[in-house]
């Protein structure tokens, strides 16, 4: 079977926070790639940098966020090289959407959904039915057409959530990112929106960044997963080999972590220490001071992110010729 084209692929990535103590490397270093229609999860501790990674991809950080070099080079065209308005009008939402964390609280209140749609729609000048659209989109996450009347304060997290994420698709683009979309919901509603997600991939073919803190639930949809440590993938592979046969130490950590139900033994790991300021993360391996293989170079020589190496940055795994 032949292999689907690639997507989306991140070169060098570094986008930092200018701030005045300091530039902190959100993201520093990123390199990935994504088939059409595949599905990556990117996991790691809160402010390892995955949700400012989203956010790059969607020329969205917050300011004194910037993207200081690198290339994300969607479907054969180098975005971080376009102006900010042809950025605008042809990237965002039309190729790249993203449900931000946090997304469904932000729904306006004072407007039904249906307006809500309706001005994404307007802003991008749709050319079909608006009403027509956004009952096809509202059908498409399993919401019921009569929902676009509604206001925000009537519907429940799970459908704002529903609500967001076809705000996300309504312009039909080829990436969605979804950050964090299960946060704040019970965990049924959590295994709806993780099913609703796997389901938008397979029949619209759109390919899926999922940023989650939980290696658990990215799983359930993840073709592939990367983990993200102090502002840097340290490992990225098929989720069965991250699961299985984890190669990063930090990776081996966060799978020691996941609570096991099954298991008599209840003792939950914890990761000792906590990630180093990305402000001045250090010159080395950033996972030394907590790994527990951490070897004298690792604290001068920092691991690179490369084929070689099985996409893993550890010197465990890369030959030493420096
Ligand atoms: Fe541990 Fe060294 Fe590998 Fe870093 S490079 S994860 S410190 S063994």
């Amino acid at each position: 079977m032949s292999q689907a084209p690639v997507k989306l692929s991140v070169v060098g990535l570094k986008a930092y926070y200018l701030t005045e103590r300091g530039p902190v490397q959100a993201v520093d270093s990123v390199n990935l790639s994504l088939l059409e229609g595949e599905s990556l999860g990117v996991v790691g501790e809160s402010a390892c940098g995955k949700s400012s990674l989203g956010a790059a991809l969607l020329r969205s950080m917050q300011r004194p966020g910037k993207i200081m070099s690198g290339s994300v080079i969607l479907a054969g065209q180098d975005i971080t090289l376009l102006m900010d308005s042809d950025f605008d009008r042809n990237i965002r939402w039309k190729k790249i959407a993203m449900v931000f964390q946090g997304a469904m609280n932000a729904l306006d209140p004072v407007y039904s959904v249906e307006s809500q749609l309706a001005e994404i729609l307007q802003e991008h000048g749709y050319k079909g039915n608006f009403k027509d659209k956004i009952k096809e989109s509202l059908k498409q996450v399993d919401l019921d057409p009569s929902v676009a009347a509604r206001y925000p304060h009537e519907l429940s997290g799970g459908m704002k959530q529903r609500v967001v994420i076809a705000m996300a698709l309504l312009l039909e683009p080829d990436l969605l990112i979804a950050d964090e979309p299960t946060t704040a919901l019970d965990v049924l509603v959590q295994s709806e929106i993780i099913k609703l997600l796997q389901k938008l991939q397979k029949e619209k073919g759109v390919s899926v960044i999922l940023i989650s803190h939980d290696l658990g639930l990215v799983s359930q949809i993840a073709h592939k997963i990367g983990i993200m440590y102090a502002g840097q993938l340290v490992e990225v592979g098929s989720t069965d080999d991250i699961y299985r046969r984890p190669k990063h130490p930090y990776t081996q950590a966060l799978i020691a972590a996941v609570p096991n139900l099954k298991s008599k033994d209840k003792k939950i790991n914890f990761i000792a220490g906590s990630p180093p300021s990305l402000l001045a993360p250090g010159q080395g391996c950033r996972f030394y001071p907590r790994c527990p293989h951490a070897m004298e170079k690792c604290k001068q020589d920092p691991p690179e992110f490369k084929a070689e190496s099985g996409y893993v940055r550890c010197w465990l795994y890369e030959k030493d010729d420096k």
